[in-house]
């Protein structure tokens, strides 16, 4: 038996005193990962001599790691050949649930980039927190979304190793708690080298003392503990706005000293304290504003080793670099003056002298007084986080080109118009090891037997499939493996969610986090549309389709809730209905997470990308698709751009205003008048309202009905446009529906096309323009 099988049976009768055949699930998910922690320990953290790379984050949405580590490593075979000897399942550890540490696409971007690095042999390390409870999971209760704790350490957590003796001190005005770290290692593809993710717990300074038991100390460590573990117990559940403010500043600013911390004591290890070559040995990326505090905090600790504050904040630009993740003001990150100074009094006089150099400069360019005030970090009582990223780093990236270019002359113009020079675009990528080689097996050994497997390290290669796009044998073949795949699909969906599933229907899938600006409500009355279209008459000949929905919603955020019931009011009164039963089902899947994307992705036929134009900055999610075959039907948005130019805007379906045009019309948009025009908009907008469903007396469907025609306080009606683009949608989707049952050779060329175009959305070729552009760091 060779070594890795060998640690396996090893660890199982080590720790559980069974046979392979004996061990249950959690055991041998156990035993293998320790195997596989055993394989890796030689070539982990050694050391390193020059110059690294350091990715902070709130969120790492890494997903299950037992897979992609055993492919990474090339073990996957061999254990599926144990496995086999044994008769079990290599996809039992699909029960092992998913640590949840992020809530979308930025932290599945950490996670992807995470991999590229390692595999592309750039030293890059994440560093984040190690929550207690990830993203809550999701059920539904008559249609409506409940949450409950997601519990990720329940089996155990063989991939961290706590390292007690690097645990460091972090200080608030009331508290002080440890940072103590948690090491992942991040294995690159070929296992040639090992990267880490370190995530910080937070545990009490003073341990319980039984020795000097009394009632009242006891209470007081009580107490002490659980305000010390509060700090990296929850992630909070949004991606966009900021509740619990508190909170969340003590884990933004816990996380960013504690890597800080960590880091500096490395370098003074070679260094001493000549901090002159700080920048020459780390370069630190900012995954959106959430570290940022993380500027001050450096040149803090920078003064306390007795450097001068102007030396400091030149190391602390040198050092950092910031990526802007979105545009959407209520997205910006502020903190009131008053709350940061009475959580981190020790840091706000650094943001003070931050927002002094920066009025300085403002004043030597000539700009001053009131033209200010739009820069200024503190300003109005509140501390603008973006302001003090673009002012003390010397790079700040957007995610696509449309966004970078939307941010260069709109949303941070004024801060294009000071430093042209920092503005930069990195457009995101996934990585093609966990989206394709591990969630398609069969499409990629089918990849692999054409082209080879160059594409696993070089997803450009992709491009020689476009050889085969007349070969008909081949196209045959595509078309099995999707069809297998919506097969699997259906057989899972069927397990989680007790909904049968006819794979032989056109599979249209939206999968992303819910929010309006991502429209699932759009999609929603567009399927009504099709519905009573079906039943009117109107439309005929339309080829049976299933639309699947997978979505988080906010536990807070109201109009994301009502449009989940609603789209399950939608599901209940369609899929009973005898007379289109046949031709149209809705499905809203539970719990969507990686593990579910990687179900759901290699099964799509058409992939639902509709945000309005100008709201998404890049999304991965449709990258993810497209790689798999799908078609997007989509709005000229984000990375869509991007995906058409690559693909051809004839193998995509593309609708919707562009961002100019709604700049154009934003002052005259009257949705009022587009209902009252269009019966078929108000026959589907009135079904909010009208008694066609019901949200349980909760005022959701009221709410939604609202927020189109009449607005609220804090936006107009119908902000992101739904009613503008619903005809032109419902057009596009219809025409992809006539493509695929018309010309099924042609749709499927249309697929391949796709995927064959998709090698610039590799995280890789992100990850490298990232080391070579901004960092300076690897080959
Ligand atoms: C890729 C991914 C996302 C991001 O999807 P978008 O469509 O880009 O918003 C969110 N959640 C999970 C679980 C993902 O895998």
């Amino acid at each position: 038996m060779n070594t890795f099988k060998y640690d396996i049976c090893e660890a199982l009768e080590l720790d559980y005193g069974k046979t392979i055949q004996e061990a249950s699930t959690v055991e041998l998910y156990d035993a293998v990962s320790k195997a596989v922690m055993k394989a890796v320990a030689a070539d982990w953290r050694k050391p390193y001599e020059g110059k690294q790379a350091c990715y902070f984050s709130a969120e790492f949405l890494i997903g299950r790691l037992i897979y992609n580590n055993l492919l990474n490593l090339g073990l996957l075979d061999q254990l599926a050949e144990l496995f086999n000897e044994n008769g079990i399942e290599l996809s039992i550890f699909e029960d092992i649930e998913d640590p949840a540490l992020g809530n979308g696409g930025l932290g599945r971007l950490a996670a992807c980039f995470l991999d590229s690095a390692a595999t592309h042999n750039i030293p890059l390390n994440g560093y984040g927190i190690r929550y207690k409870y990830g993203l809550f999971k999701q059920y539904f209760e008559n249609g409506f979304q409940r949450e409950t704790a997601d519990d990720w350490q329940r089996f155990g957590d063989p991939w961290s190793i706590r390292r007690e003796s690097e645990k460091v001190l972090v200080e608030f005005k009331n508290q002080q708690v440890y940072a103590v770290p948690y090491d992942m290692p991040v294995i690159g593809y070929g296992g040639k080298r090992i990267n880490t993710l370190r995530l910080w717990q937070a545990e009490p300074v003073n341990g319980f003392d039984f020795q000097l038991f009394n009632e009242q100390k006891y209470d007081r460590a009580v107490r002490e503990r659980d305000e010390a573990e509060a700090i990296s117990s929850v992630l909070y559940p949004n991606d966009d706005t900021d509740k619990g403010k508190r909170l969340r500043l003590k884990q933004q600013y816990f996380f960013s000293s504690a890597s800080l911390q960590d880091i500096l004591r490395q370098y003074k290890q070679k260094h001493g304290n000549d901090f002159a070559a700080f920048p020459e040995e780390y370069a630190i990326q900012l995954n959106d504003t959430h570290p940022v505090v993380s500027i001050a905090e450096l040149v803090r600790l920078l003064a306390e080793e007795g450097v001068p504050f102007g030396r400091a904040l030149k190391i602390a630009r040198q050092t950092f670099a910031y990526t802007n993740h979105t545009i959407m003001a209520e997205a910006l990150e502020k903190w009131d003056v008053r709350l940061f100074k009475s959580v981190i009094p020790q840091v706000y006089r650094y943001v003070v002298m931050i927002d002094k150099a920066l009025q300085k400069e403002l004043d030597g360019k000539g700009i001053q007084g009131e033209a200010q005030a739009p820069y200024r970090i503190i300003d109005g009582g509140m501390i603008h986080m973006a302001r003090m990223a673009i002012f003390a780093t010397h790079s700040t990236n957007g995610v696509a080109k449309i966004h970078t270019e939307i941010l260069k002359n709109t949303a941070l113009n004024e801060w294009y118009r000071l430093y042209p020079e920092r503005f930069n675009n990195k457009t995101n990528g996934i990585t093609q090891r966990r989206w394709l080689a591990l969630c398609n097996q069969e499409l990629s050994g089918f990849i692999t037997g054409k082209i080879g497997s160059g594409w696993i390290t070089d997803l450009t290669k992709l491009k020689g499939l476009e050889a085969f796009q007349e070969d008909a044998e081949f196209l045959r073949q595509f078309a099995e493996i999707k069809q297998m795949k919506k097969q699997e699909l259906a057989a899972y969906v069927e397990k989680h969610d007790g909904v049968r599933l006819d794979p032989n229907f056109l599979f249209d899938i939206q999968a992303k986090r819910l929010h309006e600006y991502k429209r699932q409500l759009l999609n929603a009355f567009s399927i009504l549309d099709i519905y009573f279209g079906l039943k009117d008459g109107r439309i005929k000949d339309f080829y049976p389709t299933v639309f699947l929905f997978g979505a988080k919603a906010a536990p807070g955020y109201f109009r994301a809730k009502g449009v989940i019931k609603y789209i399950n009011e939608i599901a209940k009164l369609v899929n009973q209905d005898e007379e289109t039963k046949d031709r149209l089902q809705v499905l809203f899947v539970a719990n969507y997470n990686v593990s579910y994307a990687e179900k759901l992705v290699p099964a799509a036929d058409v992939s639902e990308q509709i945000s309005t134009a100008g709201t998404e900055a890049s999304g991965t999610g449709n990258m993810k698709f497209m790689l798999n075959g799908a078609v997007t039907l989509g709005t000229y948005d984000g990375a869509n751009v991007e995906i058409v130019e690559q693909a051809g805007k004839e193998n995509n379906y593309i609708f919707g205003a562009r961002v100019e045009e709604l700049g154009q019309i934003e002052a005259v948009y009257d949705p009022k008048m587009v209902y009252e025009a269009y019966p078929r908009i108000r026959r589907v907008v009135d079904t909010l309202v009208d008694g066609t469903f019901s949200d349980g007396g909760t005022g959701m469907f009221q709410e939604l009905y609202d927020s189109l025609l009449k607005g609220a306080s804090w936006h107009k009606p119908d902000n992101y446009y739904l009613l503008l683009d619903f005809l032109p949608y419902c057009d596009a989707k219809l025409q992809a529906n006539a493509d695929y049952r018309d010309d099924r050779m042609g749709f499927t060329r249309k697929c391949l096309i796709n995927t064959a175009n998709a090698g610039k959305f590799s995280s890789d070729r992100t990850i490298l323009e990232y080391a070579k552009e901004i960092w300076q760091v690897g080959e």
